[in-house]
């Protein structure tokens, strides 16, 4: 206290992280998710759902499947629940019967009742708007969880799948040995305006463009940005402003 006044202490600062080394500079990563966002302006993802509940429920179903093959058995089985009451009173062995064309369909199976239980006991029917919460859901990992909050909730997450894990290594954009190692990553490089999108441009890339067995690099509206050692041609380099259409048709 001086002179009969209290000092105030000044908030500490913040920390801003570290930003993860990287082959790009901030430019170009600007430049990279700036050309994909001309490509797919309103990129959405591909699992077909009418709430958060079964959103959650087909993320939970696509592990180590397609979208196109969850949605193929989901069509039916949201059509008759909807809502974890209705998938409980649907009951386990209907639910697989629904779902027996995904891998892994009767844990799967048997996640949706539970996760459809804990629902109902403790967050009132509702799917929660927390990571910690919907990771406590039983078949509910960080992968889905981000995907729920992004999907449902609009907020920028990065849920790395194989997509999203072969491109930041193949690309060295954002190199890592795990998901979540790559997640973080991409968190702290990827330019704020481009976030909330950003996890669904890499996915479709990856999905239509920079393929896991063969990427078609020729088709790539970032081929000139890109230094991965698996970059099949050789574009050069200036950057210039190009219309997306130049290069070939996108889903
Ligand atoms: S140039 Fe080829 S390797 Fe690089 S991002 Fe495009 S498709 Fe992938």
């Amino acid at each position: 206290m001086e002179n009969g006044t209290i000092k105030k202490k000044a908030a500490p600062r913040r920390k801003t992280p570290a930003r993860p080394k990287s082959l790009y500079s901030q430019d170009e990563l600007k430049e990279i998710f700036r050309r994909f966002s001309i490509q797919r302006p309103e990129p959405k993802g591909e699992l077909e759902h009418v709430n958060p509940f079964t959103l959650v429920v087909a993320v939970a179903l696509s592990a180590q499947a397609t979208d196109a093959g969850v949605n193929k058995a989901t069509r039916a089985l949201f059509k008759v629940a909807d809502t974890p009451e209705k998938m409980l009173a649907l009951g386990e062995e209907k639910v697989r019967d629904y779902i027996k064309t995904i891998g892994l369909y009767r844990n799967k199976a048997k996640n949706v009742i539970a996760l459809s239980q804990m629902l109902v006991d403790r967050f009132g029917s509702e799917v929660p708007r927390t990571r910690e919460e919907l990771i406590m859901l039983p078949g509910v990992g960080r992968k889905t969880a981000n995907v729920v909050l992004s999907m449902a909730f609009g907020q920028a997450t990065m849920a790395v799948d194989t997509h999203i894990f072969r491109i930041a290594n193949r690309l060295r954009l954002a190199p890592g040995k795990t998901p979540d190692e790559v997640e973080d990553k991409l968190i702290r490089l990827i330019p704020d305006e481009y976030l909330y999108h950003a996890h669904h441009w890499l996915i479709l890339h990856g999905r239509y463009c920079c393929k896991a067995r063969k990427p078609e690099c020729e088709h790539c509206v970032i081929a000139d940005l890109c230094r991965s050692p698996e970059k099949t041609c050789d574009v050069p380099a200036p950057l210039v402003e190009l219309p997306p259409q130049l290069f070939g048709p996108t889903p």
